[in-house]
């Protein structure tokens, strides 16, 4: 067997195993919340309802049928991009069409996006107009819905055409190293992003308004003063008018920090839980998560740009995903298409670490705020949300990025 088999080969075989490994956790979680649908969990049983647990399961089994589905239509869709030579026909349609290596690479990324977008269209639709629907969490309406998709489209053409152009243009006139100068530019626009985001993306989106509660706003003023904590002001974003789920979260680095609440969370917390839920927001801060995982991604897009560049190389690593001809473009999206193949086994590796970053910002928010409100705020949030209580096990190792319920709030009393 020559390296193009073994690859094609591998290609299939990770394939089958991904799907096989996503889809048994996916059905084993679901039925591990069906088969404790009838009981709510002792520490909850004051605050929860038996009907809002049931709730929580039915929500999670009709989303768990419903990721099944769209797992079964990325796969069909991969094999349909790849072996199938939907791709491969892009290519030729470029090149048939197109002079350079850039404005084909343009015409392909962007066609395999529209095309991406198209397909993803009939799930978000179903997923936000019949799921949230169904469990009273959808506040969009059609014309938000396609005027957010309008205004995603637009930014996408206007950020992500002169990215691309000049990514493709490294690649192509850089010499051997080219990988080290495109990961480069792809750290400094991600650091731009980031800085923009909060003041000139976010706003396209959602209203802003400054915090105007004046008894929340000086519950958390001192618990910013007691924690030494400077930010560019606290803000309340609108968005009950898409969903009612619940969130608080950071934005931004150095001067362009800002804690934002949606209003959702406003609404369903009393002032001492919403003071707990920043003081956990803070611990993650702190504790300097947002760095840690700023760091870890900046070093693994060094990582992939190094195997793409050496991939890059040889015309095997396009023959062996069914792509005929190298180009720049190419190994970009074939990277892009082909690597959560062979990652997909560090998903738990992720999801450890990010717990026990979770774990450490709770211990903060015991110490600087209250224990009790904290538990009691989760408490809420699980209820708001439907978010289910009794999670598969392993299901639950894998893939959650926060501690089960039951977990968290046992380590919460015991601090
Ligand atoms: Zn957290």
């Amino acid at each position: 067997m020559g390296i193009i088999q073994i690859f094609t080969t591998l290609f299939f075989i990770l394939l089958i195993l991904k799907s096989i490994f996503e889809f048994y956790l996916n059905k084993r979680n679901e039925n591990y919340v069906l088969s404790h649908i009838n009981n709510v969990p002792e520490d909850f049983k004051n605050n929860i309802s038996l009907e809002e647990h049931q709730k929580a399961a039915k929500y999670t089994s009709v989303k768990s049928k419903f990721s099944r589905l769209t797992m079964g239509i990325g796969i069909v869709a991969l094999l349909v991009w790849l072996p199938l030579g939907l791709l491969d026909n892009l290519d030729f349609w470029a090149r048939s069409l197109l002079e350079t290596e850039i404005s084909r690479g343009l015409f392909v990324f962007g066609m395999f996006f529209l095309i991406n977008l198209i397909l993803g269209l009939p799930q978000k639709l179903y997923s936000t107009f019949v799921i949230e629907e169904k469990f009273g969490f959808n506040k969009m309406t059609p014309k938000l819905f396609f005027g957010d998709m309008i205004k995603q489209l637009v930014l996408s053409a206007i950020i992500g055409i002169p990215f691309l152009y000049v990514l493709l243009k490294i690649i192509t006139s850089l010499g051997d190293l080219w990988w080290v100068y495109a990961w480069a530019f792809m750290v400094g626009f991600q650091f731009l992003m980031i800085l923009i985001y909060p003041t000139f993306i976010a706003p396209l989106f959602n209203k802003f308004s400054p915090l105007s509660d004046v008894e929340l706003k000086s519950t958390i003023e001192k618990l910013l003063k007691k924690t030494g904590f400077e930010s560019n002001g606290l803000f309340v974003m609108d968005a009950s008018k898409r969903s009612s789920h619940g969130n608080a979260y950071f934005t931004g680095f150095g001067k362009s920090k800002r804690i934002v609440f949606f209003d959702t969370i406003l609404k369903s917390l009393t002032p001492p839980q919403v003071e707990a839920v920043l003081a956990h927001e803070l611990g993650h801060f702190k504790h300097k998560h947002i760095y840690k995982m700023l760091a870890m991604s900046v070093l693994s897009s060094l990582v992939g740009f190094f195997i793409i560049g050496y991939c890059y190389k040889s015309i095997d690593f396009f023959n062996a995903h069914f792509i005929s001809q190298k180009s720049s473009y190419m190994a970009l999206l074939l990277f892009t298409l082909v690597s959560p193949l062979y990652t997909f086994f560090l998903t738990p590796i992720f999801s450890i670490m990010s717990r026990k970053h979770e774990y450490e910002a709770d211990a903060f928010a015991a110490k600087h705020s209250n224990a009790n409100d904290l538990i009691t705020a989760l408490v809420n949030l699980y209820k708001e949300n439907a978010s289910t209580l009794t999670p598969d096990p392993l299901f639950s190792k894998v893939y959650h990025s926060h501690p089960p319920a039951l977990e968290r709030i046992k380590f919460l009393k015991s601090l």
